[in-house]
């Protein structure tokens, strides 16, 4: 379906005015399949929830809505195996599978955004990722319109990372994801907050409920102001420079990782480097939450560039460590590198 109204601001989560030629609503894959053919000749966009895109201006060309609707279940003796078609909205199917006694994505509770997304930057809250659970992604490559699935260890997984941000990018859709859900339940209770409570999370669905607690006390509401969660990822560095860095401040949060890396929190790095509430053009860096930046109602593209420029630079000036970007800069004739957009 072609849709007349071609204002974006209600499809991406930092409530940018921005617009497209026009927009389609693929409700199923022969639309996905017809626009394509009919509009490739100009930059074509597909979207989910548009909660992990910055528009850095209009969009010239077509916009598409993936709302691919529809879950199946299977199951053994040990596991459930669950097909969900890529539109689904990611919290209801969340909600969906711990009502039905699934276990296993509870700690993934409250995330926006679209089934289908979910694998592309391997989303990940809490102690789990998407590719601790997924089975298989299937996609539909537009120009030989042929169906394929890549199976969990093909879709190359990594922090924020997999194969549909490089190999599988351009001219495929995600149609559905394949979830394996083990009947034998393991709570994930690593994470601080969910480590604090541990005795009281005896249930899927309590986890459920206390990720949905922790994040709406922590994190803004996009329906209230306008974000795309967190706005860059938490850079790893060698472990000498982490040291050299925990010589001069003796909490900063590291997370150890394999080949003499540690993850820091770019959080804290933003926050020490007193910017947390720091506001310019309607745009800032959010009081609780420094990783994330927000529309404060009526920014332009512009002012969250300006914004993420100032933030990033400042950051290197006090730490030496450059922030990456986890939001995809969208430009207006398709997607640009965030990291040369901010340089
Ligand atoms: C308040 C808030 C909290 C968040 N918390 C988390 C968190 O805890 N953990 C986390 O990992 N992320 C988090 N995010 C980021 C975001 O929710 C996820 O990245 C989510 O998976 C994006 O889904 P989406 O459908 O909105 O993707 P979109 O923003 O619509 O799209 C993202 C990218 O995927 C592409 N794309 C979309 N659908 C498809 C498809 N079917 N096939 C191929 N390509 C496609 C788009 O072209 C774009 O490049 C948060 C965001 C917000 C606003």
């Amino acid at each position: 379906m072609t849709c007349s109204q071609t204002s974006l601001k209600s499809l991406n989560t930092f409530g940018l005015s921005v617009s497209a030629e026009r927009i389609v609503y693929a409700r199923n894959t022969e639309t996905l399949i017809e626009s394509w053919k009919a509009h490739q000749e100009k930059p074509w966009l597909l979207m989910g929830g548009g909660s992990n895109m910055l528009f850095l201006d209009d969009f010239e060309g077509t916009v598409v809505v993936n709302q691919l609707k529809g879950i199946s279940i299977e199951q053994t003796s040990e596991e459930w195996l669950i097909h969900c078609a890529a539109g689904e909205n990611w919290h209801e199917f969340v909600k969906f599978t711990v009502k039905e006694g699934m276990a296993g994505l509870e700690n993934l509770a409250l995330i926006p955004g679209t089934v289908g997304s979910a694998p592309i930057q391997n989303i990940g809250a809490y102690g789990v990722e998407l590719k601790d659970v997924c089975a298989y992604v299937d996609i539909l490559d537009l120009n030989q319109n042929q169906m394929l699935r890549v199976t969990n260890k093909e879709c190359l997984f990594g922090y924020r990372e997999s194969i549909f941000k490089h190999q599988y990018r351009q001219g495929y859709v995600i149609t559905a994801v394949g979830f394996r859900l083990a009947k034998e339940w393991q709570p994930t209770l690593s994470y601080g907050p969910l480590k604090v409570a541990e005795a009281s999370l005896t249930t899927p669905q309590s986890i459920f409920d206390k990720v949905c607690e922790i994040r709406r006390s922590k994190l803004p509401d996009p329906a209230q102001i306008g974000n795309a969660g967190s706005f860059f990822k938490n850079p790893i560095i060698p472990t000498r420079d982490a040291e050299a860095i925990k010589r001069h401040y003796p909490n900063a949060p590291f997370y150890p990782q394999c080949d003499n890396l540690v993850k820091i929190a770019a959080g804290w790095l933003i926050d020490q480097a007193g910017l947390k509430g720091y506001v310019a053009n309607h745009a800032g860096v959010h009081p609780q939450q420094a990783l994330v930046l927000i529309n404060l109602g009526g920014a332009q593209p512009k002012d969250l560039v300006n914004m993420a420029k100032h933030v990033r630079d400042t950051v290197y000036n006090k730490f030496e460590i450059w922030l990456e970007p986890e939001v995809r800069f969208i430009g207006p004739m398709g997607e640009v590198n965030a990291v040369e957009a901010l340089s």
